[in-house]
């Protein structure tokens, strides 16, 4: 391979490390290179188009060629392209899509801090809990409760929380105190014969079980996403939330509603923790925010939260945390415009109409010979593809399967994303009854390819 190669493809094999991809095989393979956008498709450098059914990483609510953002951007770009908001210094778009999140989340979260990324995010909620449990004199209340299969990034801390083994395995992961808790999936992780309401019940059990085994005064927190994605798209079960959420107030742990995927509307709901029914005392945003169109994360907290670590940096002189691009003003800008996009089109209601669509279209595919369950909710789903439909038995290697459909998907013009075998979609919240068709479409057709 020549460094000085004209093939885009192989100046990309020459020299790049993808995210979450097997680099040895890249070599091979190559990258699929894209090139253009245009609402609910893209195109790649040969010039085929493909439906984007996972709208990009779960997170372009607007579709991929949304004038207003280009605007948005080049008219802050214009005015201030950068500044930042250590030491007192702050900007208009980072101080209106604060106030602008705060009226839109549910009651009691009142204080906002940008990042960068989901995981940066998560970084900081770790931080954030640790600095104000210290400041309250407490400092042996630091474990966080997390989910297998739970996802919350890959930094350090918030690689730690994320319950996948990929992530872990090599990495020398988890390194914070951290302790998983069965993934709250009935399909996968319910006992034979055991109910939606009885696994939900034995969950809420074990959550009981381990605070008071470890003891309540040294818990921090509990996190989750509402509804697991990036781990395979799996709701939770009936009453599961609530159940957290009591058992979180009873014993005087944060509740972290880590809403990367979930928020602004995605399931159909403003946010994961309205659709589910409970009160997070943090909220994580980001994806759909910007609709991707910036890199930009939001914690979203309370005024709790807030008075103990504002008395603390009062006390130490500094809040001593924040990115060179916290609240980025071109992020901010965009993310404003694309909040407002999505409110004046009300995509949210449209999510719940196109999802049920999508729900309904997709569940005609349980009775097919590969699928074990379809599952989702709103413009989110998830069809696991197994061995045995009867025994749930998976196939082995799990991912070979999942694999070969995303290759077909594409050949089919739709990109998806498997998770192992699950293949998982996640259009933008723009999508039309005919897109969806389209979609389910596509998909009877890499299934029938993939059996
Ligand atoms: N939290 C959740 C729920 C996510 O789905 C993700 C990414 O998919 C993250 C956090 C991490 O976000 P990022 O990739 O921006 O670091």
């Amino acid at each position: 391979m020549t460094k000085l190669s004209n093939s885009l493809g192989a100046a990309d094999i020459a020299t790049a490390l993808h995210p979450y991809t097997n680099a040895r095989r890249h070599e091979e393979a190559g990258p699929m290179v894209m090139r253009r956008g245009d609402g609910v498709r893209v195109e790649d450098a040969q010039g085929k188009t493909y439906i984007e059914a996972l709208a990009g990483l779960w997170s372009v609510a607007v579709g991929f060629s949304e004038p207003r953002l280009v605007e948005a951007a080049r008219r802050q770009m214009e005015a201030l392209p950068y500044y930042h908001s250590f030491a007192h210094k702050a900007h208009e778009p980072a101080i209106r899509l604060g106030e602008k999140l705060v009226e839109m989340t549910p009651e009691g979260l009142d204080r906002v801090f940008f990042t960068n990324s989901g995981s940066e995010a998560n970084d900081t909620v770790v931080k954030m809990v640790w600095y104000m449990n210290n400041a309250l004199g407490r400092p042996e209340k630091k474990k966080f409760l997390a989910r297998t299969k739970g996802y919350h990034g890959i930094t350090v801390a918030s690689g730690s929380l994320t319950g996948l083994p990929a992530n872990h395995r090599d990495f020398d992961l988890p390194v914070i105190p951290v302790t998983h808790l069965t993934c709250p999936h009935h399909y996968r992780f319910g006992r034979d014969g055991e109910s939606e309401a009885d696994f939900t019940a034995r969950l809420l059990a074990e959550a009981e079980e381990v605070i008071e085994r470890e003891g309540p005064e040294t818990i921090a927190a509990f996190i989750g996403e509402p509804l697991m994605a990036a781990g395979g798209v799996m709701p939770p079960p009936e009453g599961y939330w609530p159940g957290i959420e009591a058992l979180c107030r009873k014993h005087d742990i944060l509740l972290v509603s880590d809403e990367v995927i979930c928020g602004f509307g995605r399931l159909g709901s403003p946010f994961g923790c309205t659709h589910y029914g409970f009160t997070p005392d943090i909220m994580v945003t980001s994806k759909q925010l910007t609709s991707s169109y910036m890199p930009l994360a939001a914690v979203i907290f309370s005024e709790k939260i807030y008075d103990a670590i504002a008395d603390n940096s009062a006390k130490i002189g500094t809040f001593g945390h924040g990115f060179t691009g916290s609240g980025h003003p071109v992020a901010t800008a965009v993310g404003l415009e694309n909040l407002a996009i999505i409110e004046e089109r009300d995509l949210m209601g449209n999510a719940a109409r196109m999802g049920a669509r999508l729900q309904e279209g997709l569940r005609r595919f349980a009775g097919h010979e590969l699928v074990g369950e379809v599952r989702g909710t709103g413009l989110i789903a998830g069809l696991e593809l197994v061995r045995d439909k009867a025994t749930r038995e998976s196939f082995d290697p799990v991912g070979k399967v999942g694999t070969l459909a995303f290759e077909i998907a594409h050949e089919e013009g739709m990109v998806i994303r498997n998770v192992g075998d699950t293949l998982a979609l996640c259009p933008p919240l723009i999508v039309t009854e005919a897109d969806v068709d389209e979609i389910v479409a596509r998909m009877g057709r890499i299934l029938d390819r993939t059996l």
